[in-house]
């Protein structure tokens, strides 16, 4: 078996035990003789598998007894639908700061159902900052105020929770579980799995509990966040496959000390990634520095003409998807949860050596 470093942005690498657990689960899960994909959703072993999800991100994020937690299908994106779909009636107004192209899609969407109020854009500055909070133009009235906490493309992250008493609705798909927060912030929290959670196909809501008492009332009923809380999550057939590899990564994370000692190693991940593209003039980053993702690394090469180059030769020495979007260019590295130390160590020793050779 040859593994290489995943620096994929999403779907993004696994933790190897957790693959490992699954290679061994698949023929014969439980002693049931069958898999997790060939099991009732409602018999005893896998409602038992979703309880224990739930219990365990409630411990791994702290989330309060008043909110409540929803798997749903459909991805990030959908949410982006079921945010104003469940907090806003048809003229109500919401405001939106958009500090990349997620945020800018998640506008798009809300646009169809409410009126949208963009209190920032970040897009004069190709999303390389976050607007001082002071220059917002929020509205007085807003249901929601919609912030993405890290923009996966451009690689920027707050640094901060938005003042105020609105409800803040935050996509955290890029940023979930990777360091301690404060769910109190946040009325609703969303994120698709592929990069902190697990494989594609299941999405994690976190909702005050108040607020599910305001979706539309002709909402269909699985774009209703309230059907999910009064289904456990399985008002029709759930993403059972998905559903049992988080449960997993939720065990792997408790194993590896949590959230808060997962994040001293992102921490030091990053610290050392952004330190090393810094000290080169090889290498750049343009994001201000006191809002750089902890999770996503863009780097441009001063010669863009050896981006080929790099890109076949980090491939080729085990360094797997570091390829830019193509928005920004050049590379990006993705080191979220399970992208260990010692990945972005080969890392930062490969990018060493290829400057010393084509500097
Ligand atoms: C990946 C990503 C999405 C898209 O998620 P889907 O599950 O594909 O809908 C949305 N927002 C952010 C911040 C992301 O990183």
């Amino acid at each position: 078996m040859s593994r290489v470093h995943n620096f994929s942005a999403g779907p993004a690498a696994l933790p190897l035990e957790v693959l490992e657990t699954i290679r061994n689960d698949i023929p014969d899960w439980l002693g049931t003789g069958m898999s997790v994909m060939e099991v009732s959703h409602r018999g005893k072993d896998f409602v038992e598998l979703a309880a224990r999800a739930e219990q365990n991100v409630r411990e791994l994020m702290a989330i309060p007894d008043d909110y409540s937690v929803l798997f749903t299908q459909g991805g990030a994106t959908m949410q982006m639908a079921m945010a104003p779909l469940n907090l806003t009636a048809p003229g109500d107004t919401v405001d939106y700061v958009i500090t990349g192209s997620w945020g800018r899609k998640a506008v798009g969407e809300a646009k169809k159902f409410c009126d949208v109020n963009v209190a920032a854009d970040a897009s004069d500055r190709n999303f390389t900052y976050i607007p001082e909070e002071a220059t917002w133009s929020r509205s007085d009235d807003a249901a929601y105020l919609h912030i993405t906490p890290n923009e996966t493309i451009a690689g920027v992250e707050f640094n901060f929770v938005p003042a105020g008493s609105v409800p803040i609705v935050a996509d955290m798909s890029s940023n979930i579980l990777s360091r301690p927060i404060d769910v109190k912030d946040y009325g609703v929290i969303y994120a698709g799995a592929q990069k902190n959670i697990g494989p594609a196909g299941i999405t994690l809501v976190v909702v005050r509990n108040d607020l599910l008492e305001r979706a539309r009332p002709d909402n269909a009923h699985l774009m209703t966040w309230k059907s999910y809380a009064e289904s456990d999550s399985m008002t029709n057939t759930p993403p059972t496959f998905a559903w049992y590899v988080a449960d997993l990564v939720f065990r792997w994370l408790k194993d590896m000390g949590g959230v808060e000692a997962i994040a001293n190693v992102n921490e030091r991940k990053a610290a050392k990634l952004y330190g090393a593209i810094d000290a080169s003039v090889f290498y750049s980053n343009p994001v201000a520095p006191e809002c750089r993702s902890r999770m996503n690394v863009p780097f441009i090469l001063a010669d863009d003409s050896l981006d080929g180059r790099f890109l076949e030769e980090s491939a080729a020495a085990g360094l797997a998807n570091l390829k830019g979007h193509r928005s920004v260019g050049g590379m990006r590295a993705s080191i979220y949860n399970a992208v260990s130390e010692d990945a972005v160590d080969t890392l930062i020793d490969f990018m060493t050596e290829f400057e010393r050779v084509n500097g």
